[in-house]
């Protein structure tokens, strides 16, 4: 991938992306967590903490369609706490997006501000905030589904001599590299869309500059946070079908997005698709994700996600099979106590809007 494309070469680059993942290789499942030494000498490999043949074929792969270095991680937020770890010091401020993955938040605010880190929210549709030394963007964010205006927040950031990560998870690397935007880092939780099947955890950070992934190598490596082979065989499995899988709910998740709208039962929809212009610039599609409000608050969202039958209530996303939650189980009055969360899967649209319609009348 050549770096300085803008989305909109999208359809150019399109057949590249899809051929570079189906035909990811499939190494065999190396499970050794020790390689011997040949004359003294250790091999490519040598202690599964370092590094192993599997995350080496998956980095591999994510760093050419990225076009930076990948590094694999155990998990979404193995990656996330990682580049935290190698790149802020005591004093330093993280700028964290309003309505973004709750997580992410709570790290900085519960964990790291023991060693002198400061949390910033901020609005990410704005500037980032001025005094920050690491900004987080999440376009499509997790819940809320906003969108930053990619290109002028990392300008705006790096002319403060901040760092920014920008968290794709929702989008995947088929419909936004934030590296091409100019990021230092692109984070991705691969337990989600990358995998795909609700069968494995993991995550990926890619790094612009070499200097930088060695550095949060070196922090991987001590810290231990490397994924392990056999989730990296499996996301290798699913890479091949990505694209497809990423097409297919993206549109799944347009047209139910659109449908929701009308229904008398709901009273909002966060969809970036359904009119965002900030977002349309950067993406030709807005993923799986959406929120909606019901009305009737807590309760109905509760009674909501409990009464539907093909839809899978459950905390994840991402997967091939549509799931729901509502959220404010997790995140209190930070959201609206109405707010659900669809992932929209594979199956076809108009059962899962039957199921939907139904559960929504009934409230
Ligand atoms: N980033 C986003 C946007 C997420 O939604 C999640 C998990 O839901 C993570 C990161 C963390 O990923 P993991 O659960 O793999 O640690």
């Amino acid at each position: 991938m050549s770096p300085g494309k803008r989305p909109n070469d999208r359809a150019a680059e399109k057949r590249r992306i899809e051929t570079l993942l189906a035909q990811t290789p499939q190494p065999p499942l190396d499970r050794s967590s020790v390689w011997p030494y040949a004359d003294s000498q250790p091999g490519p490999f040598a202690y599964q903490r370092y590094d192993h043949p599997l995350a080496a074929e998956v980095e591999r792969v994510l760093g050419e369609l990225e076009g930076g270095r990948a590094l694999l991680f155990s998990c979404g937020m193995a990656a996330i706490a990682g580049i935290v770890l190698a790149f802020c010091k005591p004093g330093d401020i993280v700028a964290v997006p309003i309505g973004a993955y709750v997580s992410t938040r709570h790290l900085i605010s519960d964990e790291l501000s023991r060693f002198g880190l400061k949390l910033a929210e901020f609005d990410q549709t704005g500037p980032p905030p001025r005094d920050a030394a690491l900004v987080w963007l999440e376009p499509c964010s997790n819940p809320m589904l906003s969108f930053p205006d990619l290109d002028a927040s990392i300008a705006a950031a790096h002319e403060r001599g901040a760092r920014v990560a920008v968290d794709v998870t929702t989008l995947t690397p088929v419909l936004l590299r934030p590296l091409e935007h100019g990021a230092d880092f692109s984070v991705h939780s691969a337990t989600k869309l990358l995998g795909g099947h609700h069968d494995l955890v993991l995550g990926v950070a890619s790094c612009a500059r070499a200097e930088d992934a060695e550095r949060l190598y070196q922090v991987r490596r001590l810290v231990g946070l490397i994924g392990s082979p056999d989730p990296a065989w499996l996301l290798l499995r699913s890479l091949k079908t990505l694209p497809l899988r990423v097409e297919r709910s993206s549109a799944g998740a347009l047209e139910i997005a659109r449908r929701l709208e009308q229904h008398p039962a709901v009273e909002r929809v966060h969809y970036p698709g359904l009119g965002d212009e900030i977002a349309a610039k950067y993406v030709t599609a807005f993923g799986p994700l959406l929120s909606f409000v019901v009305r009737g608050g807590a309760e109905s969202a509760e009674k909501l996600e409990s009464s539907l039958e093909l839809i899978e209530n459950a905390t994840s996303f991402g997967g091939a099979r549509t799931t729901i939650e509502a959220r404010s189980r997790w995140e209190g009055e930070r959201v609206p106590p109405g707010l659900l969360r669809l992932s929209v899967g594979l199956e076809d649209v108009e059962d899962l809007w039957h199921d939907l319609d139904r559960a929504l009348t009934a409230l």
